[in-house]
């Protein structure tokens, strides 16, 4: 890391500006959990790395409205799960959040990062996905708003371009009878990537579930929201017939790969599985067990 030159910019213009100016040798620093590791092994080489832990509006954590939250980019998960109010609402988001790593890690490790990394198995990614929440961006002299199931390309990959930069993570207005639920495969049971994961965020009213978002990790180079699934769930009473044609559903979007971590024939058969215990685990929080 010794030719790397090191900026800790104090805004976002003064952040994307350099970052534009860099043409594609700067790497953005947040808790520098996943950066770090990449550069002392190699496999990045930045000429310029940015830190972005000093700007306030990434480290803030702000209730817009009602039930509504806007998450800065670099706002670690420590500092996240002291929020009494944002863990009530978005349970399954901290649920995915509290697996990163060790609490050493989580102590540096932010959401943004998380998701910036573009890797498909990045934990808090389905929890987001399922939450419906939205990536703010920044570019030079611009702002814009998309869905986190567009925000990755594939392995490594993310729609970031040169300039751009994560500035926030903005969840809907939470309705009442809601909850959501992340859970994960992984051969150990801890500080390991999983194998398959998987988000599921639903709401129920009179036992009928009026709204449902499934989404998957590490079954496909990028992460999945299953729309099919909530055509399905939709209407339902999450019975034992829904949830099995949508685990069947689950199981068909898998595209994964084959390493000694888990076969594909392993991986699709968890996914189906992991979708119902995670469906029951939200639907169990709505009704208060
Ligand atoms: C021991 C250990 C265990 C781990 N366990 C897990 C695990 O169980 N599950 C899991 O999902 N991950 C795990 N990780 C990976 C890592 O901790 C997480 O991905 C973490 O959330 C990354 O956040 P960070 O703030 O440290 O990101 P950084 O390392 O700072 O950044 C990661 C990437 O995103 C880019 N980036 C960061 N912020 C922005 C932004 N605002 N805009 C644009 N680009 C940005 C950086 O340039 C970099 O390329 C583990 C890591 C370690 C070291």
């Amino acid at each position: 890391m010794s030719d790397t030159q090191y900026l800790a910019a104090k805004t976002i213009d003064e952040a994307v500006d350099a970052h534009a100016k860099a043409n594609g040798s700067a790497r953005f620093l947040a808790g520098g959990t996943d950066l770090l590791v990449q550069i002392k092994s190699g496999i990045r080489k930045p000429n310029l790395v940015i830190d972005i832990k000093k700007i306030v509006e990434l480290n803030s954590i702000q209730e817009i409205s009602e039930n509504e939250f806007v998450i800065g980019a670099s706002v670690s998960g420590a500092n996240l799960n002291r929020n009494p109010k944002f863990a009530k609402l978005w349970p399954g988001v901290l649920e995915a959040f509290r697996l990163i790593g060790s609490e050493q890690i989580q102590g540096r490790a932010s959401l943004g990062g998380n998701l910036c990394n573009g890797s498909p198995a990045g934990d808090s990614v389905p929890a987001l996905i399922a939450a419906g929440c939205k990536a703010v961006i920044a570019g030079p002299g611009e702002r814009k708003e998309i869905p986190i199931e567009n925000f990755h390309l594939g392995p490594g990959k993310t729609i970031l371009e040169n300039g751009q930069m994560l500035v926030a993570l903005k969840f809907p207005k939470r309705n009442n009878n809601s909850a959501d639920a992340y859970l994960r495969m992984t051969p150990r049971t801890e500080m390991d990537i999983a194998v398959v994961g998987c988000g599921v965020n639903i709401s129920i009213e009179n036992g009928v579930c009026t709204n449902a978002r499934v989404s998957l990790g590490a079954v496909a180079p990028k992460p999945l929201l299953i729309n099919e699934a909530t055509d399905i769930m939709v209407g339902s009473s999450l019975d034992e017939g829904t949830l099995e044609k949508v685990s069947k559903i689950c199981r068909d979007s898998c595209n994964p790969i084959d390493d000694k971590r888990g076969t594909i024939d392993y991986r699709t058969k968890v996914a189906g599985v992991l979708f119902k215990r995670t469906t029951l685990l939200a639907a169990d929080r709505i009704r208060g067990n």
